[in-house]
């Protein structure tokens, strides 16, 4: 082992979040245009090979213990698979998820869960076939709904979903989307929306607090604390009285809060974009490049310490509310979850 990937605050990051692509086959409203955004240049999406060796010097050398697939959509890339399988040969093996639109997922579960794929986060902002169809531009509804059951079929438990809320869009469904959730035993989670947007047009106005979807929910279920400590995850979580999950333990509901309440403070995050570049933090607008060194022949050694050397001049945090606080360049659909 090289090092643990720790920056200037102590913070040491054990979560790795690797974008396999920055392609996707929905247009959500607060992610990109419906026209799409100019796509990463092909030559410099990193190989199948080359984001296999970098996830095990991540492991194997800088004390990663968690790896989420991301994109864009990675059930696009045509190599997952097999780069799950690399991933889960790993010794120590991390844990394995991957965040999706679950479009196609029914198809794939099973070979997914067979390479060592441990669960799945699931994007799912509304109920309603028109709603999705206007939040996406795409009447794929169905399609993300069949995804979704077939991986709790498949075995990738918890099964999680993400919901993003705007304010006149969606933010009638709290309720009903976490009744959906406690009926089919997965574990709801709502997300701040983020100035992340390729267009740039994030508004505050429209983001939906944590408070208010905790006010929401609380007017028909019962919140409890939760008793497991949250450590660094993004989520803060409550118990909902009176549900169980899959597995028969106490239903949980979840809030990330990243604008309004924010866990930078804790964060164990780091992140490897599609084309090879380190993000020290979601709303890095510096980024370090491992692509370059890689295929000019760095050997592990010095690929690790060039990620060491990424995370140390981590922020404190987001600086959202900073008034200098300026959007990455970087859109959300080429970072990843
Ligand atoms: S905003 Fe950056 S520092 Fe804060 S929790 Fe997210 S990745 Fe970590």
């Amino acid at each position: 082992m090289t090092g643990a990937l720790v920056d200037s605050f102590g913070r040491i990051a054990s979560d790795l979040r690797v974008s396999l692509t920055d392609r996707c086959n929905l247009r959500c409203t607060y992610c990109m245009p419906p026209e799409g955004v100019p796509w990463l240049p092909s030559p410099d999406i990193l190989t199948d090979a080359e984001v296999a060796r970098l996830v095990g010097v991540a492991v194997t050398r800088l004390g990663i213990r968690e790896i989420r697939f991301t994109g864009g959509e990675p059930l696009l890339r045509p190599g997952l698979v097999a780069i799950v399988e690399a991933t889960a040969a790993l010794v120590p093996r991390p844990t394995i998820s991957l965040t999706t639109n679950a479009i196609g997922l029914d198809r794939m579960a099973g070979a997914l869960r067979q390479a060592g794929l441990d669960r799945v986060n699931v994007s799912l902002d509304t109920l309603d076939e028109d709603r999705f169809a206007a939040l996406t531009h795409r009447r794929r509804f169905a399609d993300t709904l069949a995804g979704l059951h077939g991986a709790a079929a498949a075995g990738l438990t918890p099964v999680k979903l993400n919901t993003v809320l705007i304010r006149g869009v969606n933010d009638d469904e709290a309720v009903p989307l976490l009744r959906f959730a406690l009926a089919h035993g997965y574990e709801l989670r709502f997300i701040e929306q983020m100035p992340l947007d390729a267009q740039h047009t994030w508004d505050r106005t429209t983001m939906v607090t944590a408070d208010e979807i905790l006010a929401a929910l609380r007017a028909d279920f019962t919140l409890l604390p939760d008793p497991v400590d949250r450590a660094g995850a993004p989520a803060e979580t409550w118990l909902v009285d009176g549900y169980r999950d899959l597995a028969g333990r106490p239903a949980r509901v979840g809030v990330i809060g990243s604008v309004t309440r924010p866990f930078c403070g804790d964060c164990d995050r780091t992140r490897l974009t599609a084309d090879g570049q380190v993000r020290n933090c979601l709303f890095a607008r510096e980024e370090s490049d491992l692509r370059g060194p890689l295929r000019g022949g760095a050997d592990d050694a010095g690929l690790a310490q060039r990620w060491q050397a990424a995370m140390w001049p981590k922020k404190p945090g987001h600086g959202i509310d900073d008034p200098t606080f300026l959007q990455p360049p970087r859109p959300m659909s080429a970072i990843g979850g």
